[in-house]
């Protein structure tokens, strides 16, 4: 990348990474002078969230296993109320961007600090953006107050990821890097950390999908999924995320599944406005045409590649082309209504990504 002009602002946060950190969280509670936290996860989780509260022993305030996808504002207004009533004076997210998003949530209206354990790779824990939903509208905005003071990543609490989740949350990770590497706030140690965490993560991806449970390949994951995340932290998104917006927020796509579908067709669409995030990404990748590149490998891993198999219509392509054009985020290819078109059909039928 160009190196003569950069702006970069580093996220505080303190983290931890390798097997059995979880075990850390004891110490990392008292660091941070708490006294009761009250452990959030989804009810899919909720074991995991049991087992973590009952570590913590007298600093648990208990377990709300109420995560759900895009945090719904009911549920965000429960766990506030909850975290009130139980005195909790911090949380402990366990789990995905959904227990995540929950935390920040309490975290905007209260300031309550949140320790993050991630067990998928879909990165919010490397981010102060929040999202909650109310009426069928996600609103989302940034605030310092909702950054993760720590994070704590346990490759052990990953194993049990169903390959196809680990696929399309690493895929999802993937999408972060790229559009990281074309931002317009770009900067040399985002770069680096893009490069690198697409590398680690499309490496352990295939691993992952031979046999789930090997422990090399879910540290390189979640090694991975950390630096995609912190990438997403610090730089701003452009079409591909704005097209996975518009579509999980409109017509409720499932969200990682919709990031792998949507990459190859988003970066093909960058691809000769943006040389140098292609020189990054062929290194990382090694392949010469790396929208190309994510394609094949969606493919050889089994993932999604055709937005009709998650359930879209083909009549919903114009509303949400209409949408993206309408207040595009800034891109390095202009964002044209004929080119979103294009884009969106070839990813709706599953064809191969084109520029
Ligand atoms: P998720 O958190 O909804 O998790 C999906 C499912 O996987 C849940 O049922 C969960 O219980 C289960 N799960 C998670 N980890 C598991 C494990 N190790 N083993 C078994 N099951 C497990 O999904 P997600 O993709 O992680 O997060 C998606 C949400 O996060 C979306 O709402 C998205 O908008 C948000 N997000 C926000 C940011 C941000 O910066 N604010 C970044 C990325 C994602």
């Amino acid at each position: 990348m160009d190196v003569s002009s950069f702006s970069y602002e580093a996220l505080p946060m303190r983290v931890r990474f390798g097997p059995g950190a979880v075990a850390s969280l004891g110490d990392e509670v008292r660091r941070l002078g708490l006294r009761r936290v009250l452990v959030l996860c989804s009810p899919e989780q909720e074991e995991t969230g049991d087992r973590i509260a009952g570590s913590l022993g007298e600093h648990s305030a208990g377990v709300l296993p109420e995560a759900r996808m895009h945090v719904p504002v009911e549920v965000a207004r429960r766990a506030r109320e909850r975290a009130a009533e139980l005195g909790a004076d911090g949380c402990v997210a366990v789990g995905g961007g959904s227990a995540i998003g929950l935390g920040k949530a309490i975290a905007l209206q209260y300031g309550l600090p949140v320790i993050a354990v991630p067990t998928t790779y879909a990165g919010s824990e490397m981010t102060a953006v929040w999202g909650v939903t109310e009426g069928g509208r996600k609103k989302t905005g940034r605030d310092r107050k909702v950054l993760p003071t720590s994070v704590l990543y346990d490759h052990e609490l990953t194993l049990g990821l169903p390959v196809a989740m680990s696929v399309t949350s690493g895929l999802n990770a993937v999408a972060h890097a790229v559009e990281a590497l074309y931002a317009p706030d770009a900067s040399p140690i985002i770069s680096l950390m893009a490069e690198e965490g697409i590398r680690a993560l499309t490496s352990a991806l295939p691993a992952l999908v031979d046999n789930s449970t090997d422990l090399a390949a879910r540290t390189q994951a979640l090694y991975g999924a950390w630096l995609c995340g912190a990438c997403l932290g610090a730089t701003t998104m452009s079409l591909h995320h704005k097209l996975c917006h518009a579509l999980g927020g409109s017509l409720d796509l499932p969200h990682a599944p919709t990031h792998a579908v949507v990459l190859p067709h988003a970066l093909a669409y960058n691809q000769a406005a943006a040389p140098a995030a292609v020189e990054a990404l062929r290194r990382a990748l090694g392949v010469p045409d790396p929208a190309r590149g994510i394609w094949d490998l969606a493919g050889a891993l089994g993932a999604p590649r055709a937005l009709k198999d998650l359930a879209m219509d083909e009549q919903d392509i114009d509303p949400i082309t209409e949408q993206v054009v309408a207040n595009p985020y800034a891109n390095p290819a202009p964002v044209t209504r004929e080119g979103v078109t294009l884009l969106l059909h070839a990813a709706w039928a599953g064809d191969a990504p084109s520029a």
